[in-house]
């Protein structure tokens, strides 16, 4: 017998009951006692399960390809308890394969998948279940429960590991820049002290030390924006200016005032802005300004990325004594911004180079040299090889 079908036989008191003894919270941003949320549901008020709007990296999905019953049963179980027979899926709107290959078994369960976030505005009268929430109130009623959270460690796939798992036996903390975890970045030593309960969305990634931190939160911000639904101003416009000034940042346009511009406007969206996207998508740019002050320096005032990410702070350039002039380095420039003859030593038009290395990689001279330094004295007209002077 399936979970909901047990629900049914049991009826609605029995199966409270059932949920209290086992303690269910619900899942993510807001964990409280799922029978209190439940009394706060109005009566029949259909029932929005999904993800965080916030979740843009969509981990907890795989619940749902593994085993979809699961989570359907769950949602049923708790129209059933809201006494609603409308019932909806929110899948990410990239997600419609996803949204197609379930449609058929999800009509069976009476639910209809949309490919949005969920419109909290719209949803203010129904009850929204996270689909780990959902997961668990099937496992509740199938006698498979047990505590823990998902998390997703690096590359390593989903696993439940239980709620007080030191984060640092999860993942390698040796040469790690910083760990972002849930909507958060953590210093090392923060991470250290953190549970698998502080990932929300049970992602966990380390940032290392060749990785740039500015970079990572252009990232996040991307995403972000991408899922914005924009209806809210502070939302909308509030992640298209963090967006820029990390952009700017990471091209060596950054300004002075960046990072506190950046401390200004996320504060401010975690206060005047709807669902999760607008609330949660400022923390990572929150935690990277504070804790991470010393890398926004490095890139604005010392014009340096420490990490080597941020190619604006580079530059390549054809070493006049070692080159040969054998022309194999233009061959292979994608950007055919390499100029020079047979035998002559080349040149690189740093305007149009991209920094994509394969010049690099193609120089058995090991002419061509990448450095974040001052570029030394170098030919500005076409030389034979071998006949460059220094002075
Ligand atoms: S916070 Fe962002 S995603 Fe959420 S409702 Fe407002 S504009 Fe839309
Ligand atoms: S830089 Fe290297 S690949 Fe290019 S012409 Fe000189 S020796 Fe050849
Ligand atoms: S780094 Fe790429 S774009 Fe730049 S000169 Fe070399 S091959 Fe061309």
């Amino acid at each position: 017998m399936g979970a909901y079908a047990t629900a049914k036989e049991l009826g609605r008191e029995a199966v409270l009951e059932k949920i209290k003894s086992a303690g269910l919270m619900t899942y993510g941003l807001r964990r409280e006692d799922f029978c209190e949320a439940l009394k706060q549901a109005e009566e029949a008020a259909p029932v929005d399960a999904g993800l965080n709007n916030a979740d843009t990296d969509g981990a907890l999905l795989e619940l749902l390809r593994e085993n979809p019953g699961r989570i359907f049963e769950g949602i049923r179980i708790a129209g059933m308890l809201t006494g609603t027979e409308a019932l909806s899926l929110y899948l990410p709107e990239k997600e419609t394969a996803l949204a197609e290959e379930l449609g058929g078994t999800a009509e069976t369960y009476g639910i209809e998948i949309i490919n949005d976030i969920i419109d909290v505005r719209k949803s203010e009268r129904h009850f929204l279940l996270h689909i780990v929430t959902a997961a668990e109130l099937s496992d509740i009623l199938e006698g498979t429960s047990e505590e823990g959270v998902y998390i997703k460690a690096e590359d390593k796939p989903l696993e439940k590991v239980r709620s007080d798992t030191k984060v640092s036996s999860l993942i390698s903390l040796e040469g790690a820049r910083a760990v972002s975890m849930g909507y958060h970045f953590f210093t090392p030593e923060e991470a250290a002290d953190k549970t698998a309960a502080d990932a929300v969305n049970a992602v966990i990634k380390v940032i290392r030390e060749d990785q740039c931190i500015v970079r990572e939160t252009l990232d996040k911000l991307s995403a972000f924006r991408r899922a914005s639904c924009g209806k809210c101003v502070f939302c909308r416009e509030g992640l298209i200016q963090l967006e820029y000034m990390q952009k700017e940042i990471t091209a060596a346009r950054g300004k002075a005032e960046y990072p506190g511009l950046t401390q200004e406007i996320g504060e401010a969206m975690g206060i005047s802005t709807l669902c999760s996207v607008g609330q949660e998508s400022a923390k990572a740019a929150l935690d990277a300004t504070a804790k991470f002050a010393g890398e926004y320096e490095a890139h604005i005032k010392k014009n340096k990325c420490p990490a080597g990410v941020c190619t604006s702070f580079s530059h390549i350039y054809v070493d006049p004594q070692a080159c040969t002039g054998c022309g194999d380095c233009m061959d292979v420039c994608p950007a055919d911004c390499i100029e020079g003859r047979p035998k002559y030593i080349h040149m690189i038009d740093e305007f149009d180079c991209t920094k994509c290395g394969k010049c690099i990689e193609a120089c058995e001279e090991d002419a061509i040299v990448k450095t974040s330094g001052k570029l030394p004295k170098l030919p500005n007209i076409l030389t034979k090889a071998g006949r460059f002077r220094k002075h």
